[in-house]
Parts: C-alpha cells; structure tokens; sequence
C-alpha cells in the first residue's frame, strides 16, 4: 500500500516541476525504478491511473525503465549486478551481506509532452 503514498509524491514533484510551463498534455512519463526499491512498478501503475484523473497527466502513461542492483562485495570490492541482494561472490565465494551501490531507486527520469 506504500506505492499509494509514492504515486501522490510523484504526481505533487511533477505538478512542481511544471508549474508556469506552457505544456497541455504530457503522454509519457519515464520513471527508474530499481530492483531493489521496494515498489511495485505495477502498484505504482495501479494508482497513477487512479489519481492521474482530473489533472495534466490525464492521458499520460507510465514507463518503467528497470534497473538492475548492483552489489559490491565488501571482501574482494568485486562490483557486479545480480537479481537479488542474496548473491554470492563469483571471485571471492562471499555470501552474506553486499553493499548496494544501485538498485534501490525510484526516479522521475524524464516527461514526454505534446
Ligand atoms: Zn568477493
């Protein structure tokens, strides 16, 4: 249910960003969303299509553009991605705790307007 609360925390930075801009309709709104966010790119959907009704983002959709994590291993400082914070280590063979140097994000990247 955190994804309602995000999805009103977008729509509020972008009705900011656009204040005073001539822009009728904006068609597509490109969001990065990382594997290790928390949210759910369908959630988020969900209630953009919800509270998007009555305002500029009207006709707008959403696209997700899914990052990957990226984990660093605190033995080797090996850098790769992987699926999951619970990875194991292909250089050193460590299994437990990576740092997460991406893939905990959730940012507007950009809008696309008409
Ligand atoms: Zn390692």
């Amino acid at each position: 249910m955190h994804e309602y609360s995000i999805t009103e925390s977008i729509i509020k930075i972008l009705k900011k960003e656009l204040k005073g801009k001539k822009i009728d309709k904006i068609v597509k709104i490109n969001i990065i969303i990382g594997k290790y966010s928390g949210y759910s790119s369908e959630s988020i959907d969900f209630y953009f299509e919800i509270l998007k009704k009555g305002t500029i983002f009207s006709s707008a959709k959403l696209n997700f553009i899914i990052r990957d994590i990226e984990l660093e291993c605190p033995e080797c400082s090996n850098k790769f991605t992987a699926d999951s914070v619970f990875a194991t280590c292909k250089n050193c063979g460590y299994d437990e705790k990576f740092n997460v140097i991406s893939g905990k994000e959730l940012l507007i990247e950009s809008l696309e307007t008409e």
